[in-house]
């Protein structure tokens, strides 16, 4: 039995207005708002959903890792914190500068979104 998948964009979070937009690479259904031109693929946001319960923001453990990715043809650094037990990311935090700075920010940022999910 298939699975049903509610569509809603991620972005306006119009609910009701979309075209669909062609199949991922993987043959998931990809959708393109009619509201703000967002394209996306309900399977994947939905999955993420069923997987932020499992989330543990009180493990003893958290890892920070970083690597550099280009973005049309610019530098940036991505930082990931990732729970060494689960190996779940927590959180991530894009930037063009590596810097102490960018990784405080990015755990003070997670830290607050695990004092709002407690
Ligand atoms: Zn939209």
């Amino acid at each position: 039995m298939q699975k049903i998948v509610s569509v809603k964009c991620p972005k306006c979070n119009n609910k009701d207005s979309f075209y669909r937009y062609g199949k991922d690479r993987d043959g998931y259904q990809k959708y393109l708002c009619r509201k703000c031109n967002h394209q996306f693929a309900p399977f994947f946001n939905n999955l993420s959903l069923e997987l932020i319960p499992m989330l543990d923001f009180n493990s003893d453990e958290w890892h920070a890792d970083e690597t550099v990715v280009k973005i049309s043809g610019q530098k940036y650094y991505i930082w990931f914190i990732i729970d060494s037990e689960t190996r779940f990311v927590l959180g991530f935090h894009l930037s063009p500068y590596r810097n102490s700075e960018q990784v405080l920010l990015c755990l003070t940022l997670l830290k607050i979104l695990a004092m709002l999910m407690l």
